[in-house]
């Protein structure tokens, strides 16, 4: 998986810092400074290949290349991809006729199709496949208004509720209590999801579960290693935008595992020295939207105030990658096609 992919642009530090002799006489240190690094952390597979979409496609057909919301929740990768040309519009109404137009990793309705197609978009669809796993099933645990659960419910508008915490399930009316399936959202946290599964459950005792987990895995995994390291953590740091809500989550699930602070950023520079106060362990992980280089720009803070030591708690494995878009791979095998003609000239590696 190409983590490396969006390394451009570093915003400068803007803020000046207390020396790390000050934070430590406001409140002393007992004890070894370490930082616990969570594997797995930062890009899933639906991320990675989001936005190597987008760039693939701004090298095949040149800028403006227009993507219809973030392609993935974080400022960085977002802010990154528009210096290389892509704009991002909220709605295919904004977008010329006829122009090249990628769907973001989070899905699209039906309706969104149409509307592209009345405008003859040349689309490329970056929906996660597991989003796509999801949009073919039915009635939805999430939150309202997220892009995915949007697109989710777009799919059957009719037969789609949307209960966004435990406390809505009394809410829900359903035409034939015998036959209720669930679904939820694929990066909310894994526990409050179960709760709300089993109020459902209580009230409607034959609740089908979906097919397949639908938490997916990069959400599961990314909150396993968090769980592991929050108990020994005085301070977590979770790096990862407002509006990816698998970054959120991980910031909740911290603190309910026994963090004693969590804090979520966008940036290394958003870190407040004053959270270090009488801290020995900061346990650090990053949302799926996450590029490396955003965690490796905190570890290099955290080492300016003597959290050099670094212990890795890995986990799990990831070795999931998925194939890009199709409409991507049919334009980029006639580069190929035309390279090889060229006798090698022209044609630009796939990665
Ligand atoms: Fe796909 Fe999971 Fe990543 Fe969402 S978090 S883009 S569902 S792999």
């Amino acid at each position: 998986m190409s983590t490396e992919t969006i390394a451009l642009g570093l915003p400068p530090v803007p803020r000046e810092r207390r020396s790390r002799a000050e934070v430590e006489a406001a409140a002393p240190v007992t004890g070894e400074k370490k930082v616990l690094l969570a594997t797995p952390r930062g890009y899933c597979a639906g991320v990675d290949r989001a936005v190597i979409a987008v760039e693939k496609a701004l090298e095949h057909y040149g800028a403006p290349v227009y993507v219809r919301k973030q392609i993935v929740h974080n400022r960085h990768v977002v802010e990154t991809l528009e210096k290389q040309g892509a704009i991002f519009v909220d709605e295919v109404d904004e977008v010329p006729e006829g122009s090249v137009t990628v769907f973001s990793a989070h899905g699209v309705s039906p309706a969104v199709v149409s509307a592209a197609g009345e405008r003859a978009l040349n689309t490329i669809d970056a929906t996660c496949p597991l989003v796509n796993k999801v949009h073919r099933e039915a009635v939805l645990i999430g939150h309202t208004g997220h892009e995915e659960v949007e697109g989710t419910a777009g799919e059957a508008p009719e037969h789609i509720q949307i209960v966004n915490s435990p406390d809505e399930v009394d809410q829900v009316t359903v035409r034939n209590p015998e036959k209720v399936v669930w679904i939820s959202q694929t990066t909310l946290s894994v526990d409050e999801t179960l709760e709300t599964v089993a109020r459902l459950r209580e009230r409607f005792p034959s609740l089908q579960d979906p097919p397949s987990d639908d938490i997916c895995y990069a959400t599961s995994n990314r909150q396993g290693a968090i769980k592991e390291i929050a108990p020994r953590a005085d301070l977590v740091i979770v790096v990862g935008s407002a509006n990816s809500s698998n970054s959120v989550r991980l910031k909740e699930v911290a603190l309910e595992y026994g963090a004693k602070r969590a804090e979520r950023v966008d940036f290394a520079h958003q870190v407040d020295e004053s959270w270090f106060e009488g801290v020995a362990t900061v346990g650090l992980t990053s949302g799926a939207s996450v590029p490396e280089v955003l965690v490796q720009e905190v570890l290099a803070l955290l080492a300016e105030y003597g959290y050099s030591t670094i212990e890795e708690v890995e986990t799990a494995k990831e070795d999931i990658l998925f194939s890009l878009p199709k409409e991507l791979r049919s334009a980029l095998k006639n580069d190929e096609n035309v390279g090889r003609q060229l006798g090698g000239r022209g044609a630009k590696p796939n990665r």
